[in-house]
């Protein structure tokens, strides 16, 4: 029925840090697909993996890590053995990325102008003064900044930390990306200004027709912007499903154990639930689910071998032997 087209294919992706005390996995076979207009949350802690997942596909894992498995397809072509300056132009004019902090991201000595006078230039070959400043307008009056000639001349130390956030959104857009990854581009606002952050971008994924991948530890977030979910443990993705499906039918012990400890809106809690035990360690490799010392329905099988991903109703995925009826992925 679906005539829908991938714009990025990730297949078994493995990414490993070689350190001098051990090789640390940072992420462990990841298989994601994300569709043209979708936008698909990355959940899970701190560590499990979700900023990686992005760095990977653009290729800026950081020193002494590397991708030693898998293949990235962006729009069909393989990322991982793509040349540099191949995947420099890919950086920025098809795949943009929106930082956690604007305030590193932005060039403090440059004004605002000149920052999108740069990326507009270079990404859409405009170097004429006024069609340039024209463009700059558009951007900034895109994130719904009021005062966009104003704003043009200042510098990122002069913008509340929501402007700057509103600055890096529309250098982001302004090469018209096909995908757009938001590695928690709210954490550093306060809580209004982090839901107008959010609703811009949803707007403006819909009205640009660009594919987003959001990046949060926040279920509430991804709850009110994704399509869908994956939710991520130890460098795996270990649930994937649509947003309403996911919050509905959590199959995953780890998933049903975020979801509760995430209150519902109108739910009184005195305090929040924590899912008890600590993430493995990943200098360490484990034969079976990583999850399986913290899981309350933890069987023989789940330490001895890794479980199979199965599709359990359409488009529902879940690595769990408890859906998998103990089959394993690695024989
Ligand atoms: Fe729990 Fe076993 Fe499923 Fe892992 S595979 S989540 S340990 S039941």
């Amino acid at each position: 029925m679906s005539a829908r087209k991938p714009v990025l294919e990730i297949r078994g992706l493995r990414t490993q840090f070689f350190l001098r005390e051990g090789i640390v996995t940072a992420l462990d076979g990841i298989d994601l697909t994300i569709y043209e207009n979708e936008s698909v949350g990355i959940v899970g802690e701190t560590g499990c993996g979700k900023s990686m997942t992005a760095y990977s596909i653009l290729r800026l894992v950081p020193h002494p890590g590397r991708i030693t498995a898998g293949s990235i397809k962006y729009k069909g072509i393989e990322l991982t053995t793509l040349d540099l300056d191949r995947m420099r132009s890919v950086r920025g004019t098809e795949i943009s990325m929106i930082f956690q902090d604007a305030s590193t991201a932005l060039d403090p000595v440059f004004t605002v102008g000149s920052q999108l006078d740069e990326v507009i230039s270079l990404h859409q070959g405009i170097y004429e003064k006024v069609a340039l400043e024209k463009k700059v307008v558009e951007a900034l009056e895109l994130v719904r900044i009021a005062a966009p000639k104003e704003v043009m001349e200042m510098y990122p130390h002069e913008l509340s930390g929501g402007m700057k956030q509103r600055v890096m959104i529309a250098l982001a857009l302004s090469c018209s990306p096909s995908m757009l990854i938001a590695d928690e581009p709210t954490t550093a606002l306060d809580v209004t200004i982090q839901g107008q952050i959010l609703k811009l971008l949803k707007a403006l994924v819909a009205k640009t027709g660009s594919s987003m991948m959001l990046i949060t530890h926040n279920l509430g977030i991804v709850a009110e912007t994704c399509d869908r979910i994956c939710v991520m443990y130890a460098g795996r993705i270990v649930e994937d499903a649509e947003t309403f499906e996911l919050f509905e039918h959590p199959r995953h012990p780890y998933t049903a154990g975020l979801l509760t400890a995430f209150p519902k809106l109108g739910e009184k809690k005195d305090e929040l639930s924590v899912i008890k035990g600590t993430v493995p360690d990943l200098m360490n490799p484990f034969k079976g689910c990583p999850f399986v010392d913290r899981c309350g329905k933890a069987m023989d099988v789940c330490s001895k071998h890794r479980p199979s991903r199965v599709e359990i109703s359409r488009g529902h995925y879940v690595s769990c032997h408890l859906w998998s009826g103990g089959e394993p992925s690695d024989g």
